[in-house]
C-alpha cells in the first residue's frame, strides 16, 4: 500500500525525547523554549509560541487580536474545518468568501465585497503548502485596517517572495503528525508584534501575567517539553522533507495526463502538503476507488465546503452559494507526495492515474 501520509520518525526524536524523560522535566520548560526560538528563526520572525494544537493555535491569535462576539473574520471556506471554528470559539463570526480555482486559496479579487463595519480581521489560509496572494491580501487589510491571521497548518517554509509563511501576518501552524513536520500533537504562533505575542502567552496559560494573578480569562493550551522534544528533531529536517516533497511534486506534474494538476505562480514556494488534482467529468471518485483497489491511498481534501457544513446551514444558519469552493470539493483528489515515497511508487501512481484517465 502507497499511503497518503507517512510521518517520518528517526533515532533524532526517540533519542530527544528519552533525554526530555529522563530530566523528570516534562511539561512546557526549556525544551518548548528552544523549539519557539528556532520556529521564529525558520519563519524569520521575532516571536514564536507553542500551543497544543494548530486548532489552539488559532483560537489563541484571535483572542490575542482581541476579537470576539458582534465581531467579522473573513475566510475560506474551501478548508479543514478549524480555521473556521477557532473564529466561532471566540464568539465572532466567519465570513466566507470564495476561492480562486486556479489556487484553491481565497479569491482576493472579492474580499472587499464582504468587508462589513464588523470585520476585524482576514484569516487567509495557505491549502496544500501553497500560500494565499498575500500581497494582495495585506493591502486590503492595511486600506480597512484590519489584522491578518495566516491559517499556515499546512505551510511549514512556504514562502512568497522569499518571505515565509507565518511572517507577513500573524502566523499558525500545525503539528499533528500528517503536516510538513510534527510533534506528534501540537501548534505554534508566530508575529513580529510583541503585544500579539505576549498577549498569546498569557491566553496560552490560564490569562496569568503574574503567577496566581488572573486578570483576564486564559486557557491551558501549553505545550509539552515531549512533544517540543520531537518538533525540535523534525524542524531541523524540514527542508530536506519539503525539498522530496517538491521534487515528486514536479515528477508528478510531468507524467500525470488527463487530469488537472496542481500550479506554483511564479514568486511563490509550494511545499506540497498535498498534491492535489482536479478530476474532471464527475469521474473523480471512481478515480479514487481505482488508485485504491491498486494500492494507491488518497484523500479528499475536503468533500464540503464549511458554508455547507451541516453545523453551520442548521444551527448558525448560513444559507449562501460559492460556486467555486463548492465545485473544488467535487473534483479535488490528493495523490501521495510525501517525502518517503520510492521513485517506484511515483511511477505507480503515474501509471494507475494515466491508465484510468485513458480509458474513461
Ligand atoms: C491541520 C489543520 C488545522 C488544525 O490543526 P490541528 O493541529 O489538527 O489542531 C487548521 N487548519 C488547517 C488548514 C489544517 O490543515
Amino acid at each position: 500500500m502507497i499511503s497518503i501520509a507517512k510521518p517520518l520518525i528517526g533515532d533524532e526524536e526517540k533519542r530527544a525525547v528519552l533525554e526530555v524523560l529522563d530530566s523528570g522535566m516534562l511539561a512546557q520548560g526549556p525544551r518548548v523554549k528552544a523549539f519557539e526560538e528556532a520556529f521564529a528563526a525558520l519563519c524569520g520572525v521575532q516571536h514564536a509560541i507553542a500551543t497544543s494544537s494548530g486548532t489552539t493555535a488559532l483560537h489563541v491569535a484571535l483572542l490575542a487580536y482581541g476579537i470576539g462576539p458582534g465581531d467579522e473574520v473573513i475566510t475560506s471556506p474551501f478548508t479543514f474545518i478549524a480555521s473556521a471554528n477557532s473564529v466561532l470559539f471566540t464568539g465572532a463570526r466567519p465570513v466566507f468568501v470564495d476561492i480562486d480555482p486556479a489556487t484553491f486559496n481565497l479569491d482576493p479579487a472579492l474580499i472587499e465585497a464582504a468587508i462589513t463595519p464588523r470585520t476585524k480581521a482576514i484569516l487567509p489560509v495557505h491549502l496544500f503548502g501553497l500560500m494565499a496572494d498575500m500581497d494582495a491580501i495585506q493591502a486590503i487589510a492595511d486600506k480597512y485596517g484590519l489584522a491578518v491571521i495566516e491559517d499556515a497548518c499546512q505551510s511549514h517554509g512556504a514562502a512568497l517572495h522569499g518571505k515565509r509563511a507565518g511572517a507577513w501576518g500573524t502566523g499558525t501552524f500545525s503539528l499533528y503528525p500528517t503536516k510538513n513536520m510534527t510533534s506528534a500533537e501540537g501548534g505554534m504562533i508566530t508575529t513580529n508584534d510583541a503585544r500579539i505575542a505576549e498577549n498569546c502567552q498569557v491566553i496560552r496559560q490560564h490569562g496569568m501575567r503574574r503567577r496566581y494573578y488572573h486578570d483576564e480569562l486564559g486557557f491551558n493550551f501549553r505545550m509539552t517539553d515531549v512533544h517540543a522534544a520531537i518538533g525540535l528533531a523534525q524542524l531541523h529536517k524540514l527542508e530536506q522533507f519539503n525539498a522530496a516533497r517538491i521534487a515528486n511534486a514536479r515528477y508528478l506534474n510531468a507524467n500525470l495526463r488527463g487530469v488537472g494538476v496542481p500550479i506554483t505562480p511564479e514568486g511563490y514556494t509550494h511545499v506540497f502538503h498535498q498534491y492535489t488534482i482536479r478530476v474532471p467529468d464527475g469521474r473523480r471518485d471512481a478515480l479514487a476507488e481505482h488508485l485504491e483497489a491498486n494500492g494507491i491511498g488518497t484523500g479528499v481534501y475536503y468533500p464540503v465546503a464549511i458554508h455547507q457544513q451541516t453545523y453551520y446551514t442548521r444551527q448558525l444558519g448560513y444559507n449562501q452559494r460559492l460556486p467555486e469552493a463548492e465545485r473544488a470539493t467535487q473534483e479535488a483528489l490528493s495523490l501521495p507526495v510525501h517525502p518517503a515515497l520510492t521513485q517506484a511508487a511515483l511511477e505507480t501512481i503515474v501509471a494507475s492515474v494515466n491508465g484510468f484517465m485513458e480509458r474513461a
